[in-house]
């Protein structure tokens, strides 16, 4: 029986993780802080709590991480635990940098001072990307061009996780994700405060959404599909990097007509203003991404459209809201 530690286990991919490896007869230990945000909901949604073995810990604290690899011995790692929110990094800079940045680096050295033949995958992100306009798309090539300090922070992790493979030869991938969301994707992100808000507005609990720059394009995924990828990247004989995404970008617009469509509204402009609030220091206008490595090398392809995921976030907001437990 293989052997993971994942450190974000109660996030969107923490869970989906979770549920993917158990389902593979691993045995799947989660690190968890001590002020949780999500508590077990994610993991309680599909249905695996009770399989996780949960430790305390946090990435900002070397020592709590230095003991859960000396425990649990893992064969596999996922570091997956971030301030994953792109907006509140200008004002939590120093906090995303700690958790997102140092915290990988913290996992490295316990992975290698206990158990250096493991395997590791870190969460790095398209946001490193950022403004690196190139006409087309993203790929495993393209320069980084970082725009927020989580960005930043992630890069840091890429590069140290990068690092580790070339000085002590371990095997270490990074999965640079594009954005990939859910039915649990975490409330404050655009895509689930859309699909969130239009179950509410149908249910007459909520009258507008409101939002940020409406014409900012993402290449989204399923998230059930990309932790498919994290795991085949740590089953290969050599370790690398690898983009995760689906090579089509949609606008924030084109997810808001599919989601009203979804409730039979086609004109969701009544329903929509811009919160100015939401406007952000620097703002990533663009991204999508180029799998070829990852369908090439792992066999890897999304298997989840636009339009279904969206669908699939809609359906599962109703039915919360119909079951009152978001009211
Ligand atoms: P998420 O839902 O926000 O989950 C983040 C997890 O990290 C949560 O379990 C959170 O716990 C935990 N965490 C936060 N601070 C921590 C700390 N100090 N110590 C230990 N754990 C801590 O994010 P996600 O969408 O699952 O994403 C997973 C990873 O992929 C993140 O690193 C994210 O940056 C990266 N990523 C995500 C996307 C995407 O589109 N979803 C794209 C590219 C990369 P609490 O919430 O309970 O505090």
């Amino acid at each position: 029986m293989k052997t993971a530690l994942i450190t974000g286990v109660t996030g969107q991919d923490g869970a989906y993780l979770s549920k993917l490896l158990l389902g593979r007869g691993y045995r799947v230990f989660g690190i968890v802080p001590r002020s949780t945000r999500y508590a077990y909901d994610n993991l309680d949604y599909l249905g695996v709590t009770s399989s996780v073995d949960f430790l305390d810990g946090d990435m900002a604290d070397q020592g709590s991480l230095l003991r859960a690899v000396r425990q649990t011995r893992p064969d596999e790692i996922y570091n997956l635990a971030a301030q994953s929110f792109v907006a509140i990094s200008w004002d939590q800079a120093s906090l995303t940098t700690e958790v997102n940045a140092l915290g990988a680096l913290y996992l490295l050295e316990a992975m290698r001072s206990f158990v250096p033949r493991a395997k590791f995958y870190q969460a790095s992100t398209s946001e490193m990307y950022g403004s690196a306009h190139v006409k087309g798309c993203q790929t495993e090539g393209t320069p980084f061009h970082p725009r927020s300090p989580y960005a930043i922070s992630k890069l840091y992790a890429y590069w140290m996780t990068v690092n580790f493979r070339e000085s002590y030869r371990m095997f270490c991938c990074n999965g640079i994700l594009f954005n990939h969301e859910s039915p649990i994707r975490g409330r404050e992100f655009v895509t689930r405060k859309i699909t969130e808000g239009v179950a509410r507005i149908e249910a007459g609990l909520q009258k507008k959404i409101g939002l940020g720059n409406l014409d900012s394009k993402r290449d989204w995924g399923f998230a059930g599909d990309y932790v498919e990828a994290m795991r085949l990247m740590l089953q290969r004989k050599d370790p690398g990097d690898y983009i995760i995404c689906t090579g089509k970008n949609h606008s924030i617009r084109e997810f808001l007509d599919e989601a009203f469509r979804c409730i039979g509204i086609r004109d969701w402009k009544p329903y929509v203003f811009i919160d100015p609030s939401h406007k952000r220091p620097a703002d990533v206008v663009n991204l999508k991404g180029r799998c070829d490595r990852a369908r090439r090398e792992l066999g890897w392809k999304p298997k989840v459209g636009f339009k279904e995921l969206v669908r699939m976030m809609v359906e599962a907001d109703r039915e919360r809201v119909n079951s009152s437990s978001v009211r």
